[in-house]
């Protein structure tokens, strides 16, 4: 058997950047940026007031207070989206707003609390130093900066600063087409009523939800019985994918046909069963130049599997620059015993106090309950032959958002 290391190396020598696209900033969020984002101007492009008040120059109002105010005559208004006609010169000032440009021979601006407005003029309560209450141009982004990365996922802060560059259009990877089929003869599809000896398909929604969370242009293909003929009917019926996600019927049970079909369809074998627990029974192959990846029929097994394995691969083809889950470490809140034998994956829950970030376990360990993974926000990555963890000691995490 393989490590998770060996079997995600092999499984990314084969992945492949898809095209890109180019869609509406707006409708970019998740996306993966394929191009650098390098600003064509300034950011701001002017200086600009951060305060609503009075643009001085700071020497003029040195030694203001409330006792002794300084007098200034007033030029002008400048409110935001307009540019000032006046220079301020010795002894004069401009009102200006937030957000409006510095006019020239101004280097502060006086907030509007500090200031008393007089006839033809206004008083200054507070001297200023330069640059007080300036948004300097270029502060945040100088002209010809690289402001974002190609490989990089568009989150909401991404698409500000897209559009804050003046783009309204952006190049972003082609979502990879991922099928996801459950198999197994006891499967029954939710919302049908329940039938003795059956349980219902969780898998084919945990896995098309992942897949779309990571990036994937996620469809559900169907439940297939562990027959033979209906496996390849649906499989032959799906059209082209980037990946196909099976899960159940890898194992080696007298019903688990999954493999033996797959091969016969002409399935290229990258690897079968990797050294971990849960998920010992993966499957990963290509089929002409898609991915297929069987994963164990287990709720926990098929998640955990899917983050180890396909999820590195679908981020590939997106193009982003970080391949697979961020990795950690914690402390563990309540130590445990464990049988010795294959890499463990457990769950557990993070919780931050006193500076420090710790993990619990969660009670229950078996690859079939899935409230382990409702009630858990990252694995514990154990080694293999790991038969004490003690409370308090220093784990491996792998995040699970
Ligand atoms: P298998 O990998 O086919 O041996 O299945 C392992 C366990 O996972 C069995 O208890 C199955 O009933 C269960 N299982 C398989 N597929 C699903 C599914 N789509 N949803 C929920 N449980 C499943
Ligand atoms: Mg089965």
């Amino acid at each position: 058997m393989i490590s998770v290391e060996e079997a995600t190396r092999r499984l990314l020598k084969k992945a492949r950047p898809l095209g890109t696209e180019e869609v509406p900033v707006r409708r970019a969020l998740g996306r993966t940026l394929r191009e650098d984002i390098v600003s064509p101007l300034s950011i701001p492009p002017f200086s600009k007031s951060a305060m609503d008040g009075y643009a001085v120059r700071s020497a003029d109002v040195a030694g203001a207070s409330e006792k002794s105010p300084v007098e200034l005559r007033v030029l002008e208004d400048v409110p935001a989206g307009r540019v000032g006609r006046h220079r301020v010169t010795r002894g004069t000032a401009s009102r200006i707003m937030t957000g409006a440009p510095m006019p020239p021979g101004a280097d502060a601006v006086v907030m509007v609390e500090y200031t008393k407005r007089t006839k033809g003029g206004v008083l200054i309560h507070k001297e200023v130093g330069k640059g007080t209450h300036v948004a300097r141009a270029g502060e945040d982004v100088r002209k010809g900066q690289r402001v974002l990365k190609a490989g990089a996922v568009i989150r909401a802060s991404e698409m500000g600063m897209i559009a804050a560059t003046g783009r309204s259009k952006v190049t972003v990877g082609i979502r990879p087409k991922v099928l996801v089929l459950s198999t197994g003869s006891e499967i029954l599809a939710p919302g049908r009523p329940w039938r003795p000896g059956h349980i219902y398909d969780s898998n084919g929604y945990s896995l098309t939800g992942l897949a779309a969370a990571r990036g994937a242009d996620a469809r559900f293909l169907g439940i297939a019985p562990d027959r033979r003929g209906a496996l390849e009917k649906k499989i032959g019926g799906a059209g082209r994918f980037d990946m196909l996600i099976l899960s159940g019927g890898v194992s080696v049970g007298d019903y688990d046909l999954v493999q033996d079909m797959l091969l016969g369809m002409g399935l290229m074998r990258i690897f079968w069963k990797v050294r971990m627990k849960p998920g010992k029974p993966v499957l990963a192959g290509t089929y002409d130049q898609s991915f297929v990846l069987g994963l164990p029929g287990n709720p926990v097994s098929c998640m955990v599997t899917f983050e180890l394995f396909a999820r590195p691969v679908l981020e590939a083809m997106l193009g982003r620059r970080e391949l697979g889950p961020a990795r950690g470490r914690a402390h563990l809140l309540e130590g445990t015993k464990l049988k010795p034998g294959r890499r463990k994956f457990l769950r557990g829950r993070l919780i931050e106090t006193e500076g420090r970030l710790y993990v619990r376990l969660f009670s229950r360990q078996e690859s079939g309950v899935l409230r382990s993974m409702v009630e858990s926000d990252v694995l514990v990555d154990v080694p293999d032959n790991t038969t004490v963890l003690d409370t308090g000691s220093i784990v491996d995490i792998v995040y699970l958002r």
